[in-house]
């Protein structure tokens, strides 16, 4: 860690709440951070560890300049850990949940809180989501356990239910829009065009992700108005993740729908312009059954497949859907 992290400016007021739970004593052992994608979840989540370790918190969260803060500038602070996926199916897994749970029963090296953070907790596989329960069901008295997960509707119920859920919202959209300004062009619009969350937008910018959106564009576009054959296509987007091909694909039915119905959608200009000349291929009742397949094939095993093999079967049917 180069820099302590602060608090992304439009969840201040989310911030300023829960500190004020932890200098009144009444921090919840589990918090469930939740809310749309890119609204700031990884980033709040640390801000939030980094300010309850602080020997000397301010109203804005780490002071930056204790033995603490020095401890996680340092990247070696004995009261803090922090889980993340991994693996090719990018899973938290139940090895370093166990190891994670038998540290957070000891306590804390100096004397305050122990600190441990699960991000996508919502990839928690079901043996690792039971070795977590131990811990939820019996916390140790300084430990805070922080989880965030976009979709927590995947989370098992034993854990939702065990956990405080705070919903981060966008409280402050100029604050929002101030921040992308330096960072992005039109930032109003790549906010809502990324779906309201400010790191999504900024990841929407990023050279990669508008070098994959290229790709996928050209190969939504080909598929659908049948120029070239279904393995070319499939095998043009070989260099991308199975799982951001569902995502991206998924959302343009949806978007597609919405398009016919002259709905504002306010997405890229460039998806605009390829979605406005397919979305009569298909009817809405078919882009809502491909919407749901997309969905099915994102939420099972797909993602430790190759990308053209799973493509290549969805791709073959959308053939089949758009010949007449
Ligand atoms: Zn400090």
């Amino acid at each position: 860690m180069a820099a302590l992290t602060p608090c992304p400016p439009w969840l201040a007021d989310d911030g300023a709440a829960l500190l004020s739970r932890s200098s009144a004593g009444r921090m919840p052992h589990a918090l469930l951070l939740t809310g749309v994608p890119g609204i700031g979840k990884r980033a709040f989540s640390q801000w939030l560890a980094e300010a309850l370790l602080c020997r000397q918190r301010t109203d804005h969260g780490a002071c930056g300049a204790c033995e603490s803060c020095s401890q996680l500038l340092a990247d070696s602070h004995p009261d803090y850990r922090k889980l993340v996926p991994e693996g090719a199916n990018a899973a938290i897994k139940v090895d370093p949940v166990r190891a994670l749970v038998d540290w957070l029963q000891l306590t804390a090296g100096q004397g305050s809180y122990r600190v441990a953070l699960l991000e996508e907790a919502d990839t928690l596989n079901r043996n690792a989501a039971n070795s977590l329960l131990k811990t939820l069901e019996e916390p140790s008295n300084n430990a805070v356990l922080v989880l965030s997960a976009t979709r927590i509707g995947s989370l098992p119920a034993t854990i939702r239910s065990r956990c405080q859920t705070v919903t981060l919202k966008m409280t402050d959209r100029e604050a929002a829009i101030a921040w992308l300004d330096p960072l992005v062009n039109a930032p109003a619009s790549a906010l809502a065009a990324a779906g309201g969350g400010p790191f999504a937008a900024l990841l929407d910018a990023s050279d990669e992700s508008q070098a994959a959106r290229e790709l996928l564009l050209k190969a939504w576009h080909d598929l659908l108005l049948h120029k070239g054959s279904v393995g070319r296509i499939s095998d043009s987007l070989s260099a991308l993740e199975t799982a951001l091909c569902l995502a991206t694909f998924s959302k343009w039915c949806l978007l597609s729908v919405k398009m016919s119905a002259n709905v504002a959608v306010g997405a890229n200009p460039a998806v605009e312009k390829v979605l406005s000349e397919t979305r009569n291929r298909l009817s809405n009742a078919q882009w809502f059954t491909l919407y749901d397949r997309l969905l099915q094939l994102h939420r099972s095993d797909s993602a430790s497949f190759k990308t053209q093999t799973v493509l290549e079967g969805i791709f073959a049917d959308i053939r089949l859907m758009t010949n007449g």
